[in-house]
């Protein structure tokens, strides 16, 4: 049986750089088809992540997030025109990048139309099991309707052959891994799943005109680096964004005064009883997260670990970083000793 990695399975081999500044690093990406992000950070379409206030914070900052469908069309759609609404005049260039998600039966197609309407940048095809006759049905009946200019970004898919498909069915970007994140219970439950930087390996051999977006099990910019060294042209986030102000959701009071708010998963039993009145199989968990402010101090210090990242590897951009990153295996003891590790003393 072929050995499978995940990220803590690897590390990347420092080499000489000739980087003075880490400012000469560029992160900008090419998801292809008109869709170019200055920062490779995308946030989760996710009813504890992405609405408007993340939207608005990614978008300035570079990167963008995808305004979930668990949502009417109109209330969905008004969340896309306020975040374009309050960050143009807040940007340089007077504009941000906003995705909007929608499903692949029922009503996607009106919501579609009212999301490009109301000014989505991009559409993201958002169900589960993305390598399937519905996403083919939906992506083909979407580029008959939006022709080709239209960025369409769809998943979620764990093999080269469900990219090549999905791409070949219309889409231009795909979002890979299937069971890898933090609030997932997909592999659990149904016991498909193939680990997630492994995933990236196999999808980014690709020979079509896709970008791979590594969507979920991104813990920490250190796994993005490794994300994109692996063939992703960006990092799908959610738990990273948990918890912070930007998020929808109320902040909650312990009694001893700790704060925290709730991050779940889309197929958990929680949202689909919100959203559904009712629960099938649930392939997702809900979770109290620790209420951590703002979201731009995180951004901010993300960023700058993916430019320490690529300077580590002497690249001053992606596609350099990509082609010049060479991974090591590490044991359990080189995990242990990747950790912070020191032994504290009462003093
Ligand atoms: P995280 O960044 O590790 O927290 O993972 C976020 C990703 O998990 C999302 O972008 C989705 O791809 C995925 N996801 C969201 N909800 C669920 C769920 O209920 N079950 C399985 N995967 C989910």
């Amino acid at each position: 049986m072929q050995e499978f990695l995940c990220y803590d399975d690897v590390l990347l081999l420092p080499q000489y750089s000739d980087i003075r500044s880490r400012a000469e690093i560029s992160l900008e990406t090419d998801l292809t088809n008109n869709l170019i992000l200055p920062v490779p950070i995308i946030g989760s379409p996710m009813d504890t992540v992405s609405e408007a206030p993340m939207a608005i914070a990614l978008g300035i900052h570079g990167g963008t997030a995808i305004i979930h469908r668990y949502n009417t069309i109109e209330i969905q759609s008004r969340m896309v025109s306020l975040a374009h609404d309050v960050a143009k005049p807040l940007t340089g260039t007077g504009s941000i990048i906003v995705g909007a998600a929608i499903g692949v039966t029922g009503d996607y197609m009106a919501r579609a139309l009212s999301l490009v309407e109301a000014n989505a940048t991009f559409l993201c095809v958002d169900v589960a099991h993305g390598h399937h006759i519905n996403m083919r049905e939906a992506l083909k009946n979407l580029r008959s309707e939006f022709g080709d200019d239209l960025h369409i970004m769809a998943g979620n898919v764990a093999t080269l052959e469900g990219v090549n498909d999905l791409a070949d069915w219309g889409a231009n970007s795909v979002r890979c891994n299937i069971g890898g994140g933090s609030i997932c219970s997909t592999r659990v439950q149904t016991g498909h799943g193939v680990p997630g930087l492994h995933t990236l390996f196999e999808c980014a051999k690709t020979d079509r005109d896709v970008a791979i977006i590594a969507d979920g099990g991104i813990r920490n910019s250190g796994d993005a680096v490794k994300a994109l060294a692996a063939g992703a042209d960006a990092v799908m986030c959610g738990s990273l964004f948990a918890g912070t102000d930007e998020t929808p959701g109320k902040i909650h009071e312990k009694p001893d005064g700790t704060r925290w708010k709730i991050y779940r998963g889309m197929a958990s039993k929680e949202a689909q009883v919100q959203w559904r009145g009712r629960y099938s199989s649930y392939e997702g968990v809900s979770a109290h997260v620790p209420y951590r402010g703002s979201v731009k101090p995180l951004l901010e210090d993300f960023e700058k670990g993916l430019r320490s990242g690529l300077s580590y590897s002497g690249a001053r951009n992606i596609s350099e970083f990509c082609a010049t990153a060479k991974f090591i295996r590490q044991t359990s003891a080189g995990q242990q000793e990747s950790g912070t590790h020191i032994k504290r003393r009462s003093v």
